[in-house]
């Protein structure tokens, strides 16, 4: 069995210190002897201390959903990637579509996070994925190139310290995923490109799927050969669906 296949959940702007304790309350149990899998948890940054202490020996891992690229200043309402490794982090996603969407994160702002975070030593998930308009327009590897150039400008040597989800913004959130004959067609050109910027460190990335994954079609999705894990939002809010998608990564990672 080769490298473990990564299964991460995104919270969002869910739950409280109180809720999230009790959510590991009941999903350590479930997810506790899988094998073949890393598992991750990102809560909102409130929650962090108390997800930290929570899985302390589990294996589960936590990590933050956005940060500054600042190490610190006068950036009212901003979290560094130094804070997030002080309250526990190992990982920290960035370029949610979320964030270049409502936030109005550019591919550049991306990219000055990829390397700040990187810095401190965090591990990266590099969010990446076309609209229905750009898939519509036929614009889906364009799209997703340029995303991946642009935030992992500069940082071409270090993608040993990266993983990239795509996550086309149609499927997030929506109920509808992509097929997982067209995930892994995307997941293929991301390797492509990958490999052509650092052909040793691109063995190295994990290329998650994320948008509308559920404990009914995760197992479809991460039997895909270039499927090398999950990034879950909705169903990741409870154990047990998120323990089930956990379940089948760890069936799968067998096979792989
Ligand atoms: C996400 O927010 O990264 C995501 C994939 O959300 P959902 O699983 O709810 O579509």
């Amino acid at each position: 069995m080769g490298e473990k296949l990564l299964i991460a959940g995104n919270w969002k702007m869910h739950k409280t210190p109180q809720e999230t304790r009790e959510y590991f309350e009941r999903f350590l149990p479930l997810v506790e002897g899988l094998e073949g899998v890393e598992i991750l948890v990102c809560p909102p940054f409130v929650d962090l201390p108390a997800a930290a202490e929570a899985v302390a020996g589990s294996g589960v891992k936590v990590g933050g959903q956005n940060c500054h690229y600042e190490k610190e200043g006068p950036y009212t309402g901003e979290v560094s990637p130094r804070m997030l490794r002080a309250v526990g982090c190992e990982f920290v996603i960035l370029g949610h579509s979320e964030r270049r969407r409502l936030f109005g994160e550019t591919d550049e702002v991306v990219n000055k996070k990829v390397v700040s975070a990187l810095e401190e030593g965090l591990r990266v998930i590099l969010c990446v994925g076309e609209t229905l308009e750009e898939r519509e327009s036929g614009l889906t590897f364009t799209v997703v190139e340029t995303q991946l150039k642009l935030g992992l400008s500069g940082v071409e040597d270090r993608l040993e310290m990266v993983e990239v989800a795509y996550e086309p913004v149609w499927a997030i959130g929506t109920g509808v995923a992509a097929r997982p004959e067209d995930a892994e067609e995307v997941h293929r050109f991301i390797y492509s490109v990958l490999e052509k910027m650092n052909p040793e460190g691109a063995k190295r990335v994990r290329v998650l799927y994320g948008g509308s994954v559920k404990p009914e079609n995760a197992e479809a999705l991460l039997s895909q050969p270039s499927v090398k894990g999950v990034l879950v939002g909705g169903a990741s809010l409870k154990p047990e669906s998120f323990a089930a998608i956990a379940a089948a990564g760890a069936r799968l990672a067998r096979l792989k």
